[in-house]
């Protein structure tokens, strides 16, 4: 059921098997699997996943290469409340371990919210990334054509970025070099370092070498009609033709909610075994925000993974409750 402002309030007098937060493609993923192992699920989903703002989804087994990032979202949304999952739209705050539960804190509602706590045995945190975008004066021209084809993300698009002239926005020169495996699929490569960083000697050098240009001079503004970038104009006013971007800035991280845990990290990454369980044995880590490939059937299938564990940990502990129970009747 999707709980409101309404019906949240039962919501908040159990214990639910499983709260996963976020509701991207790996959260809905596991909330599926879940459901499917007759397992009682709170999705907890503040909205916008990273999936929202992939315009199409070119690589997914089944699905048609322009399927909308948003029409995955809706589907899995329809697919787990149809299970018999709880969906709320809510901001989770604060987790707290209170032993065989955890206690989840969220804020529903931006405008007269209302602050709530949610019991789980278990949690999936499937909160995932947010790409860092060049910070211009009018953002508006960035989202104009950030997720179409200014891209943010090599393994998902270099494909469509094959053969084509690419300008590579960058803010550090570890960033930056996200520009040679971008060679494997073309030569003709720009890359924007906007004054952020000064490019180290080697990497001048190993730039020179493959014949790519460096272009120090700030954005004042992306060009291009349709959310089609054709090129950037300078702070100076040059203008330069692209036919397509890069932007490789880093990522936010959308988990301070477990930063008390001190889970074990690799960068910004949860490190998890294989079955996607964290360093704390009930906590769960799926999708872009554990160590591995940030794509969408990775976070669908971490979901299967996490899901599958959670119910065998619990089937055993059931059992093993049971023949306590009998040894002692
Ligand atoms: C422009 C773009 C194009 C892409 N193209 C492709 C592609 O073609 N193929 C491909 O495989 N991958 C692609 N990706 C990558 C793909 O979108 C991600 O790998 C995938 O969405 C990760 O899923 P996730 O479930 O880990 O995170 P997300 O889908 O980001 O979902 C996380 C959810 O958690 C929510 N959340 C965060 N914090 C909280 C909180 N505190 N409380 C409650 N909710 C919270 C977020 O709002 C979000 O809804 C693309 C990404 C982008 C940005």
């Amino acid at each position: 059921m999707k709980l409101t402002k309404q019906t949240w309030q039962p919501a908040t007098e159990k214990i639910y098997d499983t709260i996963v937060i976020g509701g991207g493609a790996g959260g809905l993923s596991a909330g599926i699997y879940l459901q499917r192992y007759l397992l009682d699920t709170l999705i907890i989903d503040k909205g916008k996943a990273r999936s929202f703002w992939m315009s199409e989804l070119h690589n997914y087994l089944g699905l048609p290469p322009d399927t909308p990032g948003r029409s995955v979202l809706r589907q899995g949304k329809e697919h787990f409340l149809s299970l018999g999952g709880d969906l709320l739209d809510a901001y989770v705050e604060e987790v707290i371990d209170e032993g065989e539960t955890f206690a989840i804190r969220v804020k529903i509602g931006r405008n007269n919210s209302q602050y709530h706590t949610f019991r789980a045995k278990y949690l999936i945190a499937a909160s995932g990334i947010i790409d860092y975008l060049p910070e211009l004066e009018n953002m508006r021209n960035v989202y104009e054509y950030a997720g179409y084809n200014l891209h943010v993300c090599l393994i998902c698009d270099g494909y469509e970025m094959a053969d084509k002239k690419v300008g590579v926005f960058a803010n550090s020169a570890g960033n930056a070099e996200v520009v040679f495996p971008l060679g494997w699929f073309t030569s003709n490569i720009t890359l924007f370092t906007q004054g952020l960083f000064e490019v180290p000697d080697d990497l001048r050098s190993r730039l020179e070498a493959q014949g790519y240009q460096i272009e120090a001079t700030s954005i004042e503004q992306f060009i291009g009609e349709d959310h089609q970038m054709t090129g950037v104009e300078l702070t100076d006013g040059r203008i330069v033709k692209l036919d397509t971007g890069l932007i490789s800035m880093g990522s936010k991280y959308h988990a301070t909610y477990l930063d008390k845990f001190e889970l074990e990290k690799q960068g910004g990454n949860l490190v998890t075994d294989k079955m996607a369980r964290t360093s704390h044995p009930r906590i769960f880590a799926i999708g872009d925000l554990k160590v591995g490939l940030n794509q969408v059937v990775v976070a669908a299938a971490d979901g299967a993974l996490a899901a599958t564990q959670i119910w065998r940990d619990i089937r055993r502990s059931t059992f093993s409750k049971t023949v306590v129970q009998q040894a002692r009747d």
